[in-house]
């Protein structure tokens, strides 16, 4: 039996589209039917009305960068010291020990709070993770991230190969300074041939500026004694320009944090059509500066937020990811612009639209509602 959605207004993200008032969606329980006026849509429906009220209804919120396999480490890691002091407070605990209740209830918070599609980065417990997540209804790119200096074996998988029901299972590339310009480059190709995205964090802190430019520092000694520092060092260019040389920036990558841009690595990122993350609280939390977010809105890039990891934030909520973006830009955005920081430029990043980011026909049946608080950062 199909039911239909009601609400005072909704932001669609359907091109073209601006705010509609008297809002309905008509759907089947999974897919929308149809969205439009309520005056002119209830003339042919007659099945069950879910009346939201005074409300805006906008298409189900994507988080493009979050580790859930961090879960367990809420409030676990240093706050302001910068990324190295964040690092070390972050593997004096035990990170590869699934917790996976602890999955559990951030993915159902998540879920609760509006968002219905994450990109999850894990370097381990990659389909133990997606299981949850399919479980629960929450459509994901589960990320199995590449880490360290060598190519596995011949023959041996980049990801795993494993079918779910709401996501997929996606390469990813660490960094450049730990993850080496082999190993990256072979996950990256492995995604190309499959149709997938390429998520890699990039330009997140000093002490990747200062690894990729001479191979020094205080984090990068520590990554050598772990014999874990890439052979990206000395190159004397910015991570944007070596990740460039590589060949790992085209329409497909999803690079995450670009705090550390110059404007000539901003010019770069739009003219290989690359997709930026951006995740303010996690870089504000860690005490790695910001990213220069009004030149890269400027500038056109494919641009959406994620939260990062619970070891690096204060929740998971994306509703509040927005709100202390908006309220610390110095430029405004349109209501649609910002919303579309959260749902359809993530959903594009991802290669997901087909099904999410915007509501309407064909695609999944799955909104948020503005909270009230957002109401006027958002329309005033
Ligand atoms: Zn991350």
């Amino acid at each position: 039996m199909n039911r239909c959605i009601r609400a005072a207004r909704a932001v669609t993200m359907k091109d073209g589209e601006g705010i509609l008032e008297n809002f309905a969606m008509i759907h089947d329980g999974s897919t929308i039917l149809e969205t439009g006026c309520w005056t002119d849509l209830k003339k042919d429906f007659s099945g069950e009305v879910d009346d939201l009220g005074e409300v805006t209804v906008v298409p189900g919120l994507v988080n493009a960068h979050v580790h859930l396999g961090l879960s367990h480490l809420r409030g676990k890691t240093v706050q302001g010291q910068g990324f190295t002091s964040w690092v070390k407070s972050l593997i004096a605990n035990p990170m590869y020990i699934p917790e996976m209740d602890a999955v559990r209830k951030a993915v159902a918070g998540m879920l609760e709070s509006g968002t219905v599609f994450c990109a999850d980065i894990a370097t381990a417990n990659v389909i133990n993770i997606a299981t949850v997540m399919d479980e629960l209804g929450m459509g994901f790119c589960a990320c199995c991230e590449a880490m360290g200096l060598q190519v596995p074996e011949e023959g041996a998988k980049l990801f795993p190969q494993k079918k779910f029901i709401n996501g997929k299972v996606v390469g990813s590339g660490h960094a450049l300074y730990s993850t080496s310009a082999e190993l990256l480059r072979a996950v990256k190709k492995a995604d190309d041939e499959a149709g997938l995205p390429f998520p890699m964090h990039l330009a997140e802190n000093a002490e990747e500026d200062e690894i990729v430019a001479a191979g020094t520092g205080v984090f990068a000694e520590m990554l050598r004694g772990a014999g874990m520092l890439a052979d990206c060092g000395n190159s004397g260019i910015t991570p944007v320009e070596y990740a460039d040389s590589l060949g790992l920036l085209d329409g497909s990558t999803l690079v995450v944090h670009c705090v550390r841009v110059t404007d000539s690595d901003i010019a770069i990122l739009e003219e290989r059509n690359v997709n930026v993350c951006l995740c303010p609280r996690s870089n504000e939390y860690i005490g790695e500066g910001r990213a220069p977010w009004e030149k890269i809105l400027k500038s056109g890039i494919n641009t959406c937020l994620g939260t990062d990891s619970i070891a690096s934030n204060y929740d998971l909520n994306m509703w509040n990811e927005l709100e202390y973006l908006l309220e610390n830009l110095e430029i405004s955005l349109s209501a649609r612009e910002a919303l579309s920081l959260v749902t359809l430029n993530g959903a594009r990043a991802l290669k997901t639209d087909n099904s999410y980011g915007s509501l309407e026909k064909g695609k999944r049946a799955v909104f948020a509602t503005v909270p009230s608080r957002l109401e006027g950062l958002l329309f005033a």
